[in-house]
C-alpha cells in the first residue's frame, strides 16, 4: 500500500484542532473502490475526523433530466439522506452524473449544511470532458480539491476570496486546477473556531 503522504502533499501542517465528526462517502453506482479509498485518507487529514465509504447507492439513469441529461442535485441530496436516515455523520455523495441546481448550468458540488449532506460529481472533472486524454492523478486531485471544498461548507465554511485556497468558487475547470488541495490558513482558523462553536 502507498503511503498517504505520497497522495496528500501539502496537507501535512499543524492543526490545533479536532474535529469530531465523522464523514460517510457515499458512491453513486459503481466508483472505482481503489480511488474512493485514496480520497477517504486524504480527507482524514484535511478535517481531522475519520471518514468511511460506504456501499454505493444505486441511482437509475431515468433519474436523470431527460432534456439536460444531468441529475438535479436536490434530487440526489434526497435520496443520499433517504439511504443513511439518522447518520451522525456528514454524508458525501460522489457520482460521475453531472449535476445542476436551479440557478447553475452546472456545478461541479454542492453541499448542504443544515442536511449534513454534500455532493461532488466526477463528471466534469475528467480530462476526456475537455477534449484531452485522460489523467488518473489530476482526476483524483481535482476530485480531492472538489470534495474538501463541499466538505468544508457542510462544517461552515463559506466561499474564499483567495484564488489558491480549496473554499474558492471554481467555475471552471482552470479555477478548480489554480487552487490548493487544503484551506489557506484564515480558513483553517474558520474551521477550527466553527467547530468549536458547536
Ligand atoms: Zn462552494
Ligand atoms: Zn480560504
Amino acid at each position: 500500500m502507498t503511503p498517504a503522504g505520497k497522495f496528500c502533499a501539502g496537507s501535512t501542517r499543524t492543526i490545533l484542532y479536532e474535529m469530531e465528526a465523522k464523514v460517510r462517502i457515499v458512491p453513486i453506482n459503481t466508483v472505482d473502490a481503489a480511488f474512493l479509498d485514496r480520497l477517504a485518507i486524504c480527507l482524514e487529514e484535511r478535517f481531522l475526523t475519520s471518514v468511511r465509504v460506504e456501499r454505493s447507492l444505486v441511482v437509475a439513469r431515468s433519474t436523470l433530466n431527460a432534456t439536460r441529461g444531468q441529475l438535479f442535485v436536490a434530487t440526489l441530496n434526497g435520496k443520499v439522506l433517504r439511504a443513511h436516515p439518522g447518520a451522525e455523520a456528514v454524508l458525501l455523495a460522489v457520482t460521475d452524473f453531472d449535476l445542476y441546481k436551479t440557478s447553475h448550468r452546472f456545478v461541479f458540488g454542492d453541499a448542504d449544511e443544515a442536511q449534513g449532506v454534500a455532493v461532488v460529481s466526477v463528471n466534469r472533472l475528467r480530462s476526456e470532458f475537455y477534449g484531452e486524454p485522460g489523467d488518473a492523478n489530476l482526476l483524483f486531485q481535482r476530485t480531492l480539491k472538489e470534495s474538501t471544498h463541499e466538505l468544508g461548507h457542510a462544517f461552515g465554511l463559506r466561499h474564499c476570496y483567495n484564488a489558491r485556497c480549496a473554499m474558492y468558487y471554481s467555475n471552471s475547470i482552470f479555477e478548480t486546477d489554480n487552487k490548493m488541495p487544503h484551506f489557506c490558513d484564515t480558513c483553517d482558523r474558520r474551521l477550527a473556531r466553527t467547530r468549536n462553536e458547536r
